[in-house]
């Protein structure tokens, strides 16, 4: 891992987004925004999964007007998504919006933009200029040829000079692609000269596994070269699912350490107990588990024991039985259909850390 780069902070209400602040997790609301009990019960599934900051799409004032009761019935800052209409934006900071997604090149005339940027300026609100290949300015293909990095670049540099002209600095800026290799090299062009936090992301990703990887890859990469201050996981699917992916991710470079991390061997010839369903089961019922701890399920005695006295609970499995670890000691024998109960009530009784 490459030392992070050094960005500006800004807060998005309480929550810091860059200057080495600990990286939030996003993710955007999928019910409709003026349906507030809806939107509601979903960004409480999602803050109990992890989720810091939350988006909501605000397309009419309907769902503007709706900002005041969302927000006094959820915990995490409330980001509004507008596209062109600088009237939505002024309401919405009026309605207490934490943070807006709003392209100031595409709000029309200066005039418009400067009424948005004082505003967000009076009432401390950020913004995040979004650069999506998908929806380049027709010039800059024209002059690239197709969605280059280097035609990303310069679309956020145009909004960018459009807010320093009026003397605005809060700003947080995406160059998103649904092709991870643009995505990265956008985003590597940009934090080579600005200083702005990067909000990251691998745009419509797609379902599934695939889409998992797919921002893993755009996402783990640039984290891994100290680039990015705040990440979300683009995926077609139920948005928990979203920081679930988000959290692997982060966990996965080492960059947060909470929450159970499964060790398990991919099985072989040498299995003589089924590890496979067990060690789903195991993770369908542990995602609520907050417990910074390490839970190894292996195969054999091979490279079973090695595994599990190294994590803070382990199983080294034999035939249809396996031998239990805490903490490196061996603590009982258990057989196969009692491995579950015993790993749950293990991880129940490990002290919070
Ligand atoms: Fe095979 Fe044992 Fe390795 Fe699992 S731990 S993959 S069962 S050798």
């Amino acid at each position: 891992m490459e030392t992070r780069r050094d960005t500006k902070k800004i807060f998005v209400d309480n929550v810091p987004i860059g200057g080495q602040s600990p990286i939030p997790i996003q993710s955007m609301t999928t019910a409709k925004t003026d349906d507030v009990d809806s939107v509601v019960s979903e960004i409480r599934r999602l803050e109990e999964a992890g989720c810091d900051l939350i988006r909501a799409s605000l397309p009419d004032m309907d769902s503007v007007k709706a900002i005041p009761l969302i927000k006094e019935r959820i915990n995490i800052p409330l980001i509004g998504d507008i596209h062109f209409d600088h009237k939505l934006a002024l309401e919405a900071i009026e309605q207490g919006i934490d943070k807006i997604r709003i392209n100031p090149g595409n709000i029309g005339s200066r005039k418009n933009v400067e009424k948005v940027l004082e505003k967000a300026r009076e009432n401390n609100i950020p913004l995040r200029i979004g650069v999506n290949s998908g929806s380049l300015e027709k010039d800059l293909l024209e002059k690239h040829g197709y969605p280059t990095p280097q035609a990303m670049l310069e679309s956020a540099e145009r909004h960018l000079k459009i807010c320093e002209e009026f003397g605005f600095e809060d700003l947080i800026f995406s160059l998103k692609s649904s092709h991870a290799p643009l995505m990265i090299e956008a985003n590597r062009k940009f934090s080579e000269k600005y200083v702005y936090p990067l909000h990251l992301g691998v745009t419509e990703a797609g379902t599934g596994w695939k889409a998992v990887v797919k921002s893993s890859i755009g996402i783990g990469t640039l984290l891994a070269e100290g680039i990015g201050d705040t990440i979300r996981v683009s995926l077609t699917d139920d948005p928990v699912e979203e920081i679930k992916a988000g959290r692997q991710i982060l966990r996965s470079l080492g960059i947060i350490s909470s929450g159970l991390d499964i060790i398990s061997c991919p099985t072989c010839a040498r299995t003589q107990t089924d590890i496979v369903p067990i060690v789903k089961e195991l993770e369908r019922r542990t995602e609520h588990v907050k417990k910074n701890l390490t839970v190894a399920v292996m195969g054999c005695v091979v490279n079973g024991p090695g595994e599990a006295r190294e994590a803070d609970i382990g199983i080294a499995c034999g035939k249809k039985e396996g031998l239990l670890f805490k903490k490196g000691e061996i603590i009982e024998k258990i057989p196969e259909d009692q491995m579950i109960d015993r790993l749950l009530e293990e991880i129940e009784k490990f002290p919070e850390n």
